[in-house]
């Protein structure tokens, strides 16, 4: 599975000079505390480590810069123990370039009612030392994330957790990249774009390359590489009665555990962790990529079909957010509009990953009836049920717009004997009507990526760090609150 780096997070406090030597040990001293509770916790996906009370501009800066600098630091936490007036903070959060969590917390639980006296009161400032530094973040328009509660409790926790999350995702931006196998496809709009203005916001990488650069991979992949891997797809999935006459079913999925290694070979050769394939390019192969696809999805690869860079790329993101659990690239697909049960179904030609299954994958030959190309083989599994969001990332000239959709999904009970492909069934919040309507006002695509693991939240807070547009469908929708919401973001995001 594909990997990210072992980042952490810095925990600074703040304060400031005129309390005298002796709270400044202990407010440091406490920040330990806390610092080693976080990590202790076994909740946090990446260490915390503490690095200093700060109580001048200079250090404040300087650690702004420190932070910039540093490879291994993913984002910065920053609690006011006592009073830092927070002026002295204005070069450094204006410096900083990593995502910023303002925790406010406060090293006590409870009030000591017993012992509580002045001194307590000079060390423990935080209720209102986090509103002096909270006021400075809203007057310079920082795009950062505010946590409230105390530091052992375990919703708190989750929600740092969280958050870590989606800093990695935004600090692993710059290693977001995407091979274009082919260009997109021919006449679509939304699956178009700026592919600069994607690596100005975002980081992300997105070069082309010719389907013939990925042919002449295929022609070098090992039959004992090629025998190796044919094996592990008999392990773990259901294949069909026919391979055993060693005829064109076989072959078949032979050929899709060729392009799986070429592809793999060829995109780690590049640093590339997301790709696209179009079935109008396939000049020299011999099927669609299918199987292949869905494979290296479930190794954390970002994917998304004909040329579709950018929900690769998201699809990618949400990967690194979600540690490659439960998401997929997806598309509507169809509709069952019966009242009272109106669901949307999801699928692609090909290409669900199987990181959302709910049944054991079995792998399927079966004509695809476009591109005019081979059999291909596929993945066909149902999807899981539970909650979980589906989401676009449109383009309006020169601007984004990130559009959520909250949905329950339902495992399908009814068997579709004659669909060879894998399947998500879904109710969208609050309804498939208003809902659909929603989505479509807002621009969104018919490519989404689907997570059953990333929140709404964390993706609410990915467009606050990288400050772009974001709507979200769910259960609260007022249509038409929605649709002014929209022609105020004209104004907001322009
Ligand atoms: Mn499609």
């Amino acid at each position: 599975m594909l990997k990210t780096k072992p980042y952490t997070f810095w925990f600074v406090t703040g304060s400031q000079p005129l309390y005298g030597e002796e709270t400044l040990i202990e407010v440091a001293d406490n920040s330990k505390v806390v610092v080693d509770g976080l990590n202790a916790s076994g909740i946090l996906p990446f260490k915390v480590e503490f690095k200093e009370v700060v109580t001048t501009a200079d250090s404040i800066h300087q650690l702004a810069l420190d932070a910039n600098n540093s490879k291994e630091c993913a984002g910065v936490i920053t609690w006011m123990h006592t009073f830092s007036p927070a002026k002295s903070w204005i070069a450094g959060l204006k410096a900083l370039q990593t995502p910023l969590l303002h925790f406010h917390t406060q090293y006590n639980r409870d009030i000591p009612w017993g012992s509580i006296d002045m001194d307590f009161m000079n060390t423990n400032q935080a209720a209102h030392g986090d509103r002096e530094y909270g006021f400075i973040g809203t007057r310079l328009g920082l795009g950062r994330k505010v946590i409230v509660g105390h530091w052992k409790n375990e919703d708190i926790l989750k929600q740092i957790a969280a958050w870590m999350n989606v800093a990695i995702g935004v600090k692993e931006g710059t290693n977001i990249r995407v091979a274009r196998f082919g260009d997109n496809m021919r006449n679509v709009a939304v699956t178009d774009g700026d592919k600069i203005e994607a690596q100005i916001k975002f980081g992300w990488t997105v070069d082309y390359y010719g389907i013939g650069d990925l042919v002449e991979e295929i022609n070098q992949v090992s039959d004992e590489a090629l025998n190796a891997l044919y094996k592990e797809y008999e392990t773990m999935y259901d294949l069909p009665e026919a391979v055993k006459e060693k005829g064109d079913v076989y072959e078949s999925i032979r050929y899709q555990a060729k392009v799986e290694l070429a592809l793999k070979s060829f995109l780690s050769k590049g640093n590339y962790n997301a790709f696209t394939t179009n079935f109008e390019d396939l000049h020299g192969m011999k099927q669609l990529p299918g199987l292949a696809c869905q494979r290296l999805m479930a190794e954390g690869y970002g994917f998304a079909g004909e040329g579709d860079w950018r929900t690769a790329a998201l699809v990618r993101l949400m990967k690194i957010m979600s540690d490659n659990k439960a998401t997929t690239f997806m598309e509507d697909y169809t509709y069952h509009l019966e009242p009272g049960n109106e669901m949307i179904l999801g699928s692609h030609m090909l290409e669900i990953c199987p990181t959302v299954s709910a049944t054991k994958p079995k792998i399927v030959v079966n004509p695809l009836g476009i591109g005019g190309k081979e059999d291909p083989a596929r993945l066909v599994f149902d999807g899981q049920g539970g909650d979980a969001i589906n989401a676009s990332l449109i383009e309006l000239g020169g601007r984004y717009r990130l559009v959520i959709s909250e949905i329950k999904a339902e495992q399908p009970k009814i068997e579709t004997p004659h669909l060879p492909v894998a399947k998500v069934l879904w109710k969208p919040e609050p309804n498939l009507s208003e809902a659909t309507a929603a989505w479509i006002y807002a621009g969104g695509a018919h490519h989404t990526a689907l997570s059953f693991t990333v929140t709404t939240e964390q993706l609410v807070d990915f467009a606050e760090m990288t400050d772009i547009e974001v709507v979200v469908i769910g259960k609260d929708l007022n249509l038409r609150q929605f649709r002014n919401e929209l022609k105020w973001n004209e104004a907001i995001f322009r």
